[in-house]
């Protein structure tokens, strides 16, 4: 494949490498608490500002179903968790559970982009979460509608087994994981935090 379509940097765009060493470096930030402005009530770490490489990052891996990316992003995860755990601000097993998406999203972007990091990080991954009932998407929404939207409609797929780290590509005003924390928190589940890739 590589010989009909060039290999460019998912961050730049620049010919060579799924992600080049230069972009690499705009990963290499430690997480960072942030507030957003709904408040899911556990800690929220992000990896930095939605902006330049992160958001190009981000926006490849997403709707561009760079799935090398989404590999690469893996051991970034793992270098947060474990940053977080030598500052003693994170539990020393935590299951990521992914953020939910909707599944026609997921389906449009080649599977959910957010399971696919989980999943290469080899820590233990639950896919716990999913929509109950419809959703609109949430790209647009103001605080209050995106609070509405998701309000009730996330629902538990399996319980996971040992602390949650929920886990989401962008943090916005929160709802999302304010919503899926709820969801887990209403099924006696222990949610430690969560870690997102960047912030907006
Ligand atoms: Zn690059």
């Amino acid at each position: 494949m590589d010989l009909l379509l060039p290999r460019r940097c998912a961050g730049c765009g620049s010919p060579g490498d799924h992600l080049c060493p230069r972009c690499r470096q705009a990963l290499r930030i430690p997480p960072q608490r942030i507030h957003t402005r709904i408040d899911p009530h556990v800690p929220v770490w992000s990896l930095g500002p939605y902006a330049g490489t992160r958001r190009r990052i981000i926006l490849s891996m997403k709707e561009h179903r760079h799935l090398e990316v989404r590999r690469l992003l893996g051991p970034v995860l793992v270098a947060s968790v474990a940053h977080l755990q030598a500052r003693g601000e994170l539990v020393d097993a935590p299951v990521l559970v992914p953020a939910p998406t909707r599944a026609t999203s997921a389906r449009i972007r080649g599977g959910d982009p957010v399971s696919d990091v989980c999943v290469a990080t080899g820590l233990p991954v639950s896919v716990a979460l999913r929509h109950g009932r419809r959703v609109v998407d949430q790209v647009g929404l103001g605080v209050g509608d995106r609070r509405r939207n998701l309000s009730g409609a996330l629902e538990l797929r399996r319980r996971p087994a040992g602390p949650v780290l929920l886990v989401d590509d962008v943090a916005t005003t929160g709802s999302t994981l304010a919503a899926s924390a709820e969801a887990l928190f209403a099924a006696g589940c222990d949610v430690v935090g969560a870690l997102v890739i960047c912030h907006a």
